[in-house]
């Protein structure tokens, strides 16, 4: 089965306008002032919010 229709160019390029990638939500950490994830523990110190904090994973020594 193929599409009754060729799309045209406009329609092609209409639909390929919302498909540009948008970087990931970066804030400050307030603990540490470092660059985190939003919605994310802190890397550095662990900082999720005020009332939750998760350990860093540390790293293999080996
Ligand atoms: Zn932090």
């Amino acid at each position: 089965m193929l599409p009754q229709r060729r799309c045209t160019h406009t329609q092609t390029r209409k639909r390929r306008s919302h498909h540009a990638l948008q970087p990931p939500g970066y804030e400050l950490c307030p603990e540490c002032d470092r660059p985190k994830l939003h919605h994310a523990a802190c890397g550095v110190c662990g900082y999720v919010n005020r009332r939750l904090s998760v350990k860093p994973r540390e790293e293999k020594k080996e």
